[in-house]
């Protein structure tokens, strides 16, 4: 049933094709040298891509020597004296230009620079190139040539390496159309940074520099946004193959390594010159063969540092995993469907001490490619001491010998699979059509047990803030706490839970669920599969009181367990349209796990965790602005930036949750769960723009009827006013104003005013301004009360 074949008799047969492989490929581009004979005296030489202009005013321009007929690289050094050059870039959007001025201390970039080198698989080399040969006015200099070629070969290199797997993935599949632009400057004043411009991305046009901070490594994104062209409505490049029909075969040792086998059908959409496909995989696994129809194929598995990085910082926290490229040699036939099978090995399965086990690389324990839905076939032998769960309704589980089969298939496409094992006790629960599986285990985990070493740092999608340990050295109790405590209550919260978004979102597609414990302060909700923090599973009394109070944090108000199933409506039966819109989905999870928190316990329960939100949210950063100030919650993962660590987290959970509540006290709260309704059934993916268009169908009449002024200031923009309103009444108006500072004065937001006659109430939206905006409301009884509303609004009052 496992057939593993060994690598290197694949490999070797592949070097009988003539093609050109891509490892011979990688050995060609990894020496890419600057062609001293191919050195130009350049003079007002200007050139654009899309939004990024860069002049070149007096200096030489060496190119390298051509791989496969392309120019990948060039560098431009100044002339000594009197040579400049300098590269500009208008951001179009407000908070593009507020983002570059955060880095940079100015709106727009205008960067003289000395010195730059250049990578590119889009052929604007051999355009600039074949500019100079033609005019006969250019002059070439060897000398310079040589002198620039000693001091530069090295530095463009290493740059070109460190985009190794997107150039072999260009130049193999031969599409120019498809390249990237790069360029790394010297700047006068801003010192070393990237300029990037790749049409196959969301935002085709990033301006960056690394950062590094408590040792970690950061791309600071300073502006990233579409470029022209596809502002103005070019079609973005999409993936032009479908990924379907996924079989897993895993089988995992005592030593919890992994062998597997993944099979799945890729289909062409259209004809392409060379069938390449890229995959995304944990650097913990490796590739040991692959086969397109039963032929082996060649596979390229090298990690490529500064895509990565650039990659990571907007996409994921996780700037570990690595891209390989599996090249079909002769292209693929678009006309029918083909075959693959990738065999892969590693280590994705941790060990956290007492028998107690986690899955590090929960999304990319095997090649993840496409991202469109599909089907899994998951079958896991392992020891039969273990239990695995995996998304998916169960097939088989048997014992055979000393180890155990579990057999999963999904019922309906999905995005990703996920698995996790353990030495775990278990209850299965049928309800109202759901079937839920609930898992614990018989241990705590060495790091939750009462003497032990204080709980690492873990990255985490989830709402819950770290905090360092109050009471490092705090008495232990003398009872080990019981890792399954809380399996009842919780069992009750997750079954409330499907009912309340049922009724409310509609059902589940997926009703098979299993709830499984992972070490740490965090959860994760795949389809069909809830991670949930061990510590959810004790009694926080029972914990030594160094990690009371982040076990009580997790299960503040019982949050994590209604977020992480809420994920089973957002973030798996409605995705995400772009990274851009990744906040709306951690968002309305996290607001359907407050709903449901003030259906139990009331608006009070509700009002302090949004206040609790509010109140970090105006904490001040080392950069003495308030983490809020880092940037609009669309960023998504830019705003994990070396200068605000803190701020993705914040701004994604908290702020986001903030903007979901206004716009339900908007819309009212009939209003506001129609459009949820709506959405959960009606949208597989959604973005943040289709996502106002629709809550204005909900909006109540307003001077902002379609909620864009909403938009522009809490989405797309920053700023938590502080706001004070002054009125009187008199006979049969009550009139006043309402002054805001600490925004800037573009900053329009309309905040809530309750007024009181008697037993009656009315909420009414009034503009505030930085010049205080007055007001006028037709009213002949004398109010009792009449006040801002801060539990329905990101804002403080001002004395
Ligand atoms: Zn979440």
């Amino acid at each position: 049933m496992f057939r593993f074949l060994p690598a290197v008799i694949l490999f070797a047969s592949l070097r009988s094709a003539c093609a050109l492989t891509a490892a011979d490929l990688d050995d060609e581009i990894q020496h890419t040298a600057l062609d001293p004979a191919e050195c130009y005296r350049v003079l007002d030489l200007n050139f654009n891509k899309e939004d990024v202009k860069v002049y070149l005013g007096s200096g030489y321009l060496v190119f390298s020597k051509p791989v496969q007929g392309m120019h990948l690289g060039a560098v431009f050094v100044a002339n000594s004296e009197g040579g400049d050059a300098d590269v500009l870039l208008l951001p179009p959007t407000r908070s593009e230009r507020s983002s570059l001025a955060t880095f940079t201390n100015s709106p727009n970039l205008e960067e003289h620079f000395k010195s730059a080198v250049f990578v590119f698989t889009d052929g604007t080399g051999d355009d600039l190139l074949a500019q100079l040969q033609n005019n006969p006015a250019s002059k070439k200099s060897l000398e310079m040539g040589g002198l620039i070629a000693e001091r530069w070969t090295q530095v463009l290199s290493n740059l070109i390496t460190s985009f190794d797997a997107r150039v072999v993935y260009d130049v193999l599949s031969a599409q120019r159309d498809n390249g990237m632009f790069y360029m790394a400057v010297s700047g006068n004043q801003l010192d070393n940074f990237d300029v990037l411009y790749d049409p196959t991305a969301q935002d085709q046009i990033v301006v960056g520099k690394l950062g590094y901070r408590d040792n970690r490594t950061y791309f600071n994104t300073w502006t990233a946004f579409q470029a022209r062209s596809f502002r103005n409505g070019a079609a973005p490049h999409g993936i032009h193959y479908a990924w379907d029909n996924i079989r897993i075969e895993a089988t995992i040792q005592p030593d919890l390594t992994m062998q597997a086998v993944t099979r799945a059908t890729l289909t062409w959409r259209q004809p392409q010159p060379r069938s390449v496909v890229p995959f995304d995989l944990s650097p913990n696994m490796r590739i040991t063969a692959a086969t397109v129809d039963g032929r082996p194929a060649e596979v390229f598995d090298r990690q490529s540092l500064r895509s990565d990085l650039i990659q990571a910082s907007n996409f994921s926290p996780d700037s570990d995993d690595r891209q390989f490229l599996l090249i079909c040699n002769p292209p693929l036939d678009p006309a029918v469907p083909h075959e693959i099978e990738i065999h892969h090995a590693g280590a994705v399965v941790r060990d956290a001490g007492n028998q107690v086990y986690y899955v590090g690389a929960r999304g990319t324990w095997y090649p993840r490619t496409g991202g469109g839905l599909t089907s899994y076939d998951l079958l896991f032998r392992y020891p039969k001491s273990l239990t695995v769960a995996a998304t998916g309704t169960p097939v088989e589980d048997r014992i055979d010998g000393d180890w155990r089969i579990t057999h999963v298939k999904t019922d309906v496409p999905i995005r990703f699979a996920g698995f996790n094992l353990g030495n775990f006790q278990s209850m299965v629960q049928e309800h109202n059509g759901y079937r839920i599986e609930l898992y614990a285990n018989h241990q705590l985990e060495t790091a939750l047990a009462p003497k032990s070493v204080p709980l690492s740092p873990l990255i985490t999608d989830e709402p819950f803030r770290r905090r360092s340990p109050t009471d490092p050295l705090g008495a232990s109790p003398a009872e080990p706490p019981d890792p399954a405590a809380r399996m009842d209550h919780l069992t009750k919260n997750l079954l409330d839970a499907l009912d309340f978004m049922t009724q409310e979102f509609g059902p589940s597609p997926i009703r098979n669920i299993a709830v499984t414990p992972i070490p740490g302060g965090f959860g994760q909700g795949f389809p069909g599969l809830v991670y949930l923090s061990t510590l959810a599973y004790v009694n926080p009394g029972q914990l030594p009181p160094r990690l009371r109070e982040r076990a009580e944090e997790t299960f503040y108000s019982e949050l994590l367990e209604t977020h992480e199933v809420a994920h089973q409506w957002w973030g798996n039966l409605v995705v995400p349209a772009s990274y851009h819109d990744g906040w709306l989905i951690e968002s309305l999870a996290n607001y359907s796990a407050l709903l449901l928190l003030e259906r139990k316990k009331g608006v009070k329960a509700l009002d302090d965790v949004l206040d609790d939100y509010r109140t970090h949210l105006l904490t001040k950063t080392a950069t003495g602005r308030t983490l809020e100030s880092a940037g609009p919650v669309i960023w998504g993962y830019r705003l994990e930036s070396s200068l605000t660590p803190d701020a993705w987290r914040a701004i994604t959970y908290e702020k986001g949750t903030w903007i979901i509540h206004m716009l339900r006290r908007r819309l009212g709260d009939d209003k506001f769960l129609a459009l949820l309704r709506e959405i959960a059934s009606h949208h597989h993916s959604i973005s943040t723009q289709e996502f106002r268009e629709l809550a204005g169908q909900y909006a109540p009449k307003s001077p902002d009827p379609d909620l864009k002024i909403f938009f522009d200031n809490w989405v797309y923009g920053t700023g938590l006013p502080a706001v004070k309103l002054s009125y009187t009444w008199r006979g049969t108006k009550l009139s006043g104003t309402i002054a805001q500072r600490d925004v800037d004065d573009a900053f329009s937001a309309y905040v809530p005013v309750e007024v009181q006659t008697g037993s009656k109430s009315n909420v009414y939206w009034l503009a505030a301004g930085s010049d205080p905006a007055a007001f006028s409301i037709p009213l002949k009884v004398r109010p009792t009360r009449v006040v801002l509303v801060t539990a329905d609004c990101l804002m403080t009052t001002s004395k």
